[in-house]
């Protein structure tokens, strides 16, 4: 069990790091923050920031040496960053579930290993494999990198053989999977954790309405029938174990009829389980901070209904009319520039449990 006082050490500064932050110190943890970029919303709620870039072998020795665990708020960490700090100190959750999480196919490969539904999947490399794999399933499919994808970045639609041409016609050699489309009735999330003495704790599934590929809503409860919540937790634990996981994990999944399909695992905090913050004893950012520093595991169960908004670039300027809502608690991430799309903060809306 890490003594309190310890200082956990987390990779990323923006608003998940910050978040993760305020739950440590409410612990008794000290924090230090990795980041490259200047000024990022982690800094300001933790006692120690480094600001340099991945590549910066020095300063990933000192930023190890200075911390007793190290996590991370994103998964796109550099490997060769992971390997530096982790003959220093250890990382939690471990290297495979980055490793899988951080390739779109390994992803795939590794789902279908443990028998669980994907949409069907190519990979793709140049533009004969993109004509290949577009014969093997119907328009519209997803062209989507293997790597450094979020919030619907780095996908293309194909929904029309005119968009299909364009497609193989401006195709550079890179690493890509196209996907099947799933006609899928809804989107849910399943946010859980696991400790070292590999006990689990699971939140509510939560049902997310997404807008532009970029998260809208959060709803909990899901109105979804008992078995498919029953599923999905019983799938989380399943990749939980299979992993040996230690820490937060979000696995994201399309409800299609009466069968759930994984879309994506996340092996850290996610924004589906923001609701937890205010809807729960103790949220998914205090959970992840148990579980990597031994402690036992809180409960995941939900005391109110919480519908989960994000607070998307301008939505931010009507945050004095916001406030005037009794039953929303407000979190917001001290972003300081305004983009279109960027996550500024969000609102829990709560109402007496159902
Ligand atoms: P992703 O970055 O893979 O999480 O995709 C962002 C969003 O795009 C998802 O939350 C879905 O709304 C949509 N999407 C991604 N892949 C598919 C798919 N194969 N079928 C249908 N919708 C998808």
């Amino acid at each position: 069990m890490l003594p309190i006082g310890s200082t956990i050490g987390i990779l990323g500064g923006g608003q998940l790091g910050r978040m993760l932050s305020v739950a440590a110190s409410r612990l008794g943890f000290k924090c230090h923050i990795f980041e490259p970029s200047k000024n990022p919303p982690a800094g300001e709620t933790s006692a120690r920031l480094t600001t340099a870039c991945y590549e910066d072998i020095e300063a990933l020795k000192g930023f190890a040496k200075s911390v007793d665990v190290v996590t991370f708020e994103f998964e796109n960490v550099p490997v060769e960053a992971l390997d530096v700090i982790e003959s220093i100190v250890r990382i939690s959750p471990n290297r495979r579930a980055l490793r899988i999480s951080q390739d779109r196919l390994f992803e795939k490969e590794f789902l279908n290993s443990l028998d669980l539904k994907t949409a069907p999947y190519h990979k793709v490399e140049d533009s004969s494999d993109i004509k290949n794999a577009l014969t093997m399933f119907q328009l519209p499919s997803i062209l989507k990198t293997r790597k450094f994808g979020y919030d619907g970045k780095g996908q293309i639609k194909i929904d029309s053989e005119k968009k299909a041409a364009e497609v193989i016609k401006n195709f550079s050699k890179s690493e890509y999977i196209l996907e099947g489309l799933i006609n899928f009735s809804k989107e849910i999330s399943v946010i859980a954790a696991r400790n070292s003495d590999g006990q689990i704790a699971c939140f509510d599934p939560g049902e997310n309405i997404h807008t532009d590929g970029v998260l809208d809503t959060t709803t909990v409860p899901s109105k979804l029938p008992r078995h498919i919540i029953t599923d999905a937790i019983l799938l989380t634990s399943k990749i939980l174990e299979e992993l040996n996981y230690i820490g937060v994990l979000g696995v994201e999944l399309f409800v299609l009829d009466n069968e759930l399909i994984v879309n994506e695992i996340a092996p850290r905090v996610h924004n589906s389980g923001h609701w937890t913050q205010n809807g729960c004893v103790i949220d998914q950012f205090e959970q992840h901070i148990r579980a990597i520093s031994g402690w036992p595991l809180g409960d995941g169960r939900r005391y109110m209904n919480v519908i989960m908004k994000n607070l998307l670039g301008n939505d931010i300027l009507d945050v004095s009319n916001l406030i005037k809502e009794s039953k929303a608690a407000i979190h917001l991430y001290g972003k300081e520039e305004i983009k279109p799309k960027r996550k500024m903060g969000h609102i829990n809306h709560l109402s007496e449990k159902s």
